[in-house]
């Protein structure tokens, strides 16, 4: 199937063609046409699937061939997690758009406000920004969405579990009339939270399923490794990240402070490895990315701030040093690797620590993950015992099935052994209080 066939200009078509874009994934052919259509949708979709494509691609078309609404306010708004999401998302927009009259602007938290507001008011066509910021410029009315015609949610089951769903109905009211088209992408839909918003958002949306979260990514091969203790797992680190099939690597810690602790002892090893954390500046964090796509460096470590956004085609591994607590968490992350037709591998360390993480993710996916073991590096810890709390339970059932039980027998109040002498109040009743038993008893 061709993009022109879905209903895409040719002129996108050329420049998708550049790019080494082809043939439409399943997510565009099911969203693309729909939201020409001017439909909303609600559209689950996994990560790597090509969705940014999904919604870019006919907000793109619609800027091209239809007449705004308003001349002065953006006509698509794009709203993303996260700092790495959003950056991903515009580039691919700088791409598509490139050579047209159609412009865009970045808005982000941590960069300088009064240049967004610059650049703002130069009337852009599309805005793509992360929530914060947004509603900050919001505030200030240096961003008036009242001419807006395409609201797009990317990734909005993480929008709301970061904490944002003031700020989305704060951008959904003031971009409140009847002509406004909006579409929602998530990784799950059966998330209550992003449920009541869909409700509140969208307009007789089309479902589009086709993939549910916990579906296992076909082109990823998932390895687990038992691990007793941390210097188990920095040896097996080494072990894996010195393999030769290994392209470049992301490697996933739960604290900041071990990103830069690996880091420190991947560098002393030997490796190219940098850190990458969310306390750093977002042009630190711009620079580190951006070294790591033109690969001038092999290994990234990185806590889950940047475990969405980052597409790189170049990424064979993922290395859960850490599983993460959240199940969904680890879909976001193995998906890192094995886009876009590539395969790739993900590797978990699951340490004692880790084994209630593993137990939820294990449930998530509804499959037996395996576990796999290096020769030389075989540890003790073979998982955590459950608790049987229904072994006991199925005892004292079996007994009380052998013997009948005998009626329980009420227990003959406690007598006390000495006369209790209630003392009388000042309004000639007893208090209401227990008496103290006497010492000697
Ligand atoms: P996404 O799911 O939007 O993060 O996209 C994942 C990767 O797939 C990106 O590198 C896209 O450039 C790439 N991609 C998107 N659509 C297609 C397509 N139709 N054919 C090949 N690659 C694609």
């Amino acid at each position: 199937m061709h993009f022109t066939e879905l209903g895409i200009d040719t002129r996108l078509e050329k420049q998708l063609a550049h790019q080494g874009i082809t043939q439409p994934t399943d997510i565009q052919a099911h969203a693309v046409p729909t939201a020409i259509a001017g439909h909303d949708i609600f559209a689950q979709s996994k990560t790597g699937s090509g969705k940014t494509l999904a919604f870019l691609l006919p907000a793109v078309q619609r800027v091209m061939k239809q007449k705004a609404l308003s001349k002065r306010d953006p006509r698509v708004l794009i709203v993303a997690p996260t700092r790495e999401l959003a950056t991903q998302v515009y580039s691919q927009l700088r791409l598509l758009i490139a050579g047209t009259n159609i412009s865009a602007v970045k808005v982000l938290g941590g960069e300088n406000f009064n240049d967004q507001i610059k650049a703002l008011r130069k009337d852009p066509h599309f805005v793509v920004g992360t929530p914060g910021r947004l509603a900050d410029h919001l505030s200030q009315r240096s961003l008036q969405l009242s001419g807006l015609e395409l609201l797009i949610f990317d990734e909005a089951d993480r929008i709301l579990d970061l904490g944002f769903t003031d700020q989305v109905k704060m951008i959904n009211e003031l971009a409140d009339h009847r002509l406004r088209q909006t579409l929602l992408f998530s990784a799950t839909l059966d998330h209550a939270q992003v449920d009541a918003l869909s409700r509140n958002l969208l307009r007789s949306p089309k479902q589009i399923l086709l993939s549910a979260s916990n579906e296992q990514h076909s082109d990823i091969t998932q390895q687990l490794y038992l691990a007793d203790h941390l210097d188990h797992k920095e040896a097996l680190l080494e072990h894996f990240v010195k393999q030769d099939n290994v392209g470049q690597c992301i490697i996933f810690t739960a604290t900041r402070a071990d990103t830069q602790r690996l880091s420190q002892l991947l560098n002393d090893k030997g490796f190219k490895a940098q850190a990458l954390a969310g306390d750093l500046t977002q042009a630190k964090r711009l620079e580190i990315m951006d070294a790591f796509s033109r690969e001038n460096f092999k290994i990234l470590i990185t806590t889950d701030v940047a475990s969405r956004g980052l597409d790189l085609l170049s990424v064979t591994h993922v290395i859960n040093f850490d599983l993460p607590k959240h199940a969904e968490e680890y879909v976001h992350r193995i998906g890192r690797t094995g886009r876009a037709g590539f395969k790739g591998t993900a590797i978990s360390l699951v340490g004692p620590k880790d084994w209630p993480s593993y137990k939820a993710i294990k449930a998530f996916l509804n499959d037996e993950l395996s576990f796999f073991t290096v020769d030389g590096l075989v540890g003790k810890f073979k998982g955590l015992r459950e608790k049987k709390p229904n072994t006991v339970w199925k005892k004292a059932e079996k007994k009380v099935a052998a013997k009948p039980a005998k009626p329980k027998r009420k227990a003959a109040p406690k007598k006390p052994k000495a006369p209790i002498q209630a003392p009388i109040d000042v309004d000639g009743f007893a208090p209401m209080r227990r008496k103290k038993k006497p010492e000697q008893e």
